[in-house]
């Protein structure tokens, strides 16, 4: 038996690895299942003692904070108090690319395991390069587990995943479907569960809609703007009950369109390969609850005040076990919204929507950011439509890209664009183009909107 280096618990242990992951694994969910019920105070002051490791570990050896955390106030081995904190520098995502190595730790503390490297995917520009351990890789599990808990789905059924598959062999079709004994991940190592069924997203969409037909799996997992392809597919996939998203921002219009076509409800997992598995959805009340054992997250505002409940800003976050390279108040470009305190009895802090990417803004010629709506509801009601992406081009234009299955015709036309320019507001005006697809990034995903005037990193990956 060895202590688990840095939990939030004292005294919690692993006990000796590999044969017993999943012991230890059900040893956390024993913890994790007390932490989420703490009061808020004391879940913040644990958080807050954890950061104080990671500050005297970043003091010892991340050479790219420099003096920064000591000017703010930070000492190591001294109590880490909320004013201090909140004068710690956001560190961007442009900052990080920069660093480079000056973010990776010269040296780790015991037990945290060996480095891994990974990279950022999805909608952003460039990547960030990101390194890991394997302890850091157990909370990530750990978490995969309690969001499984909590939506207590049925284990004994069919589970069918659509992502990217990077275990299909060089060579074989990307649209293979794969026939697994169970579903994988943490969830199989501890219990038993039914089958699972892995697709690549590369698959044609007519083909991955003729396997849910087929398949009838009760559970689907994919991104939100794949799931939306397949509701416009005009599949009406047999005995499934819930559907699972993660990796885009998930739009009401998509939730909407789930329960109006398919009848079942989505849960919306919020992740980044920068801060693992960052929030979960309450199987009560479906809104999301912060992993607050894995993260600090913080919701500010522009002048960097923290918002209140309905309020919407900057998510910065501080992933609390990963000490091979530090991230402290990281704003990973997303947009959150604060959610009143849960029902459910869990303290753990309430996103109520995380509307997407702060690249995902509409840019006003005075500099000011607001949310695009551009008429996602009229695009909903053209069935030709098999994809859409909205780009803002200029500070009065938007291009309205569409993939169809057959010509628009104009009486289709007329209402998207009118939709559109109601939604945006003046001046702006608003241009359809069509295209043969719209390409996805190397994880799959493409962001429904983005603004060509965000600045760096507009492109879309
Ligand atoms: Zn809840």
């Amino acid at each position: 038996m060895t202590t688990i280096p840095h939990s939030l618990f004292p005294g919690a242990v692993f006990p000796a690895v590999a044969q017993t992951q999943a012991a230890a694994l059900l040893a956390v969910q024993f913890q994790l299942g007390q932490s989420e019920r703490l009061p808020p105070a004391d879940l913040r002051a644990l958080q807050f003692r954890q950061i104080g490791a990671l500050v005297a570990h970043i003091d010892r050896c991340v050479p790219h904070y420099g003096l920064s955390l000591r000017k703010a106030g930070l000492r190591p081995g001294q109590p880490i108090t909320a004013e201090a904190w909140a004068r710690v520098p956001i560190l961007g995502r442009a900052q990080v690319q920069q660093a480079g190595a000056a973010l990776h730790a010269t040296e780790l503390p015991r037990g945290h395991g060996q480095i891994g490297e990974a990279t950022t995917s999805g909608t952003s520009g460039r990547p960030v390069r990101l390194r890991k351990t394997t302890l850091w890789q157990f909370y990530w599990q750990c978490f995969a587990l309690r969001q499984e808990i909590w939506q207590r789905r049925d284990l004994s059924a069919a589970a069918m995943t659509i992502a990217r598959d990077d275990a299909l062999g060089p060579g074989e079709p990307t649209g293979r479907l794969r026939r697994l004994p169970d579903w994988g991940g943490p969830v199989a190592l501890v219990y038993p569960t039914g089958p699972g069924l892995m697709q690549d997203y590369r698959a044609p969409v007519a083909e991955l809609a003729d396997t849910l037909a087929r398949e009838q799996p009760a559970y689907l997992s994919t991104f939100p703007s794949l799931l939306l392809e397949l509701l416009r597919s005009g599949v009406r996939p047999a005995g499934l009950r819930q559907v699972h998203t993660m990796g885009e921002a998930l739009s009401d219009a998509t939730r909407a369109l789930c329960l109006e076509r398919w009848g079942v409800p989505i849960a919306d997992v919020y992740s980044s390969a920068e801060a693992g598995i960052i929030a979960a959805p309450c199987a009560e009340h479906g809104q999301y609850h912060v992993n607050a054992e894995s993260v600090l997250l913080e919701v500010l505002h522009p002048d960097g005040s923290a918002c209140a409940p309905g309020e919407t800003g900057q998510v910065v976050l501080t992933p609390l076990h990963n000490f091979a390279m530090p991230l402290l108040r990281y704003a990973i470009d997303d947009m959150a919204e604060v959610g009143p305190p849960c029902r459910c009895g869990r303290t753990l802090p309430v996103l109520a929507r995380i509307p997407g990417r702060a690249r995902g803004m509409l840019v006003l010629a005075s500099g000011e950011r607001r949310f695009p709506y551009y008429g996602h509801n009229a695009l909903m009601q053209v069935d030709a439509i098999v994809q859409h992406q909205v780009v803002q081009t200029g500070y009065d234009e938007v291009e309205l890209r569409l993939v169809v299955k057959r010509p628009l015709t104009a009486a289709e036309e007329e209402p998207l664009r009118r939709a559109a320019m109601a939604a945006l507001g003046p001046p702006f005006k608003v241009r359809l183009s069509y295209r043969d697809e719209i390409a996805r990034g190397p994880g799959g995903k493409y962001a429904e909107f983005y603004s060509e005037l965000s600045g760096a990193g507009a492109g879309v990956g």
